[in-house]
């Protein structure tokens, strides 16, 4: 089969290696649709620790179409979504933390190539009426839900804020529109992405680049203040400003992941004085799931820029990084 190397930096080459073989409790996915994540790009700009050679992707949806020893065969053409690890169920991470910090089970990944072998308890049948390539952004879909959850449950009709309007940015509006939130606040940049947030259901719509978002969220809450704040780009910078914006006894909520190794540029002494909750989730947590049915609920036309065939990896990181659409895709088999 192909596969898509990324060999450090923005270089990729596209490789034969062996087809997969299943193991026991195993199964093979035919890849359908693999999004480009933004800890995919940002490994390319060692932003995020990687370690080349390695084939990247892991939000990837597909049909099985081989099993291995031990597995229904029931599960023969399945159309499935995919965690990144078989989480054991067993261990104390899987118990006490969430499925992403399984103790035992190894990450089987590698959504850029022709197929792909996964433990069965990675796979997730796609609902009916889902169709693949939007649940392809299952995964990501999961991290938003998993950082929410750690909230409990959200105030209802609470004023809230989301920087950064990429795919992890409007599905924190869609999730928190579901959730019941009441003013939701979308600011981004890129008047493309900006405008996407209506459909999500953002009611205020702010580019920071022309207007002070500091005194809109003044101004809309009587100096108070949104109930939760949540940054949804992975700049540190931006966390800090989104605090200044979170009323007392609020949320700070880090959807984006902010570069290895950065300081928290924030005064603490307003953490304490305003009793704000800072929270963050790793990857899907256990949300995998309720993502797959959260996403027959939100509007998600237009959400995919681009589909790319393998052979185009560069040219598909190239505008992923540009920021120019929000999601883009690998088609290793169209
Ligand atoms: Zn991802
Ligand atoms: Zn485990």
């Amino acid at each position: 089969m192909r596969v898509a190397t990324w060999r450090g930096g923005s270089e990729f080459t596209v490789d034969t290696v062996d087809d997969p073989s299943p193991g026991t409790g195993q199964v093979v996915i035919k890849v359908h649709s693999s999004g480009i994540c933004g800890t995919d790009i940002h490994k390319t700009q060692g932003l995020f620790p990687g370690v080349p050679p390695e084939v990247l992707g892991h939000e990837f949806v597909g049909p099985i179409v081989e099993l291995g020893d031990g597995v229904d065969s029931s599960m023969l053409g399945k159309m499935v979504g995919c965690t990144l690890v078989a989480a054991c169920g067993e261990c104390v991470s899987c118990k006490t933390w969430s499925g992403m910090h399984c103790e035992r089970e190894p990450r089987l990944a590698g959504g850029f190539a022709e197929y792909v072998l996964i433990d069965q308890r990675q796979a997730h049948i796609v609902p009916d009426g889902l169709d693949p390539e939007t649940a392809s952004m299952t995964e990501p879909a999961a991290c938003v839900i998993s950082c929410l959850n750690m909230l409990g449950d959200i105030e209802e009709g609470c004023d809230a804020l989301v920087v950064g309007g990429g795919l992890l940015g409007l599905f924190t509006v869609g999730m928190l529109r579901l959730r019941g939130a009441g003013r939701i606040i979308l600011s981004e940049p890129n008047p493309k992405r900006l405008a996407m947030g209506r459909q999500f259901g953002a009611d205020v719509l702010n580019d920071p680049t022309k207007d002070d978002l500091g005194e809109l969220v003044n101004d809309l809450t009587g100096g108070w203040g949104v109930k939760i704040g949540a940054e949804a780009v992975g700049v540190p910078q931006l966390v800090a400003n989104v605090s200044k914006m979170v009323r007392p006894r609020g949320n700070l909520v880090l959807v984006g992941v902010s570069p290895v190794g950065s300081p928290l540029p924030i005064d603490l002494y307003d953490i304490h004085y305003k009793e704000i909750t800072i929270s963050g989730a790793y990857g899907a947590g256990d949300a995998f799931a309720e993502a797959l049915e959260a996403l027959l609920r939100l509007k998600l036309e237009g959400v995919v820029s681009g589909r790319f065939p393998l052979e185009a990896i560069q040219e598909a990181f190239a505008a992923s990084a540009g920021g120019e659409g929000v999601k883009y895709m690998i088609a290793p088999n169209d």
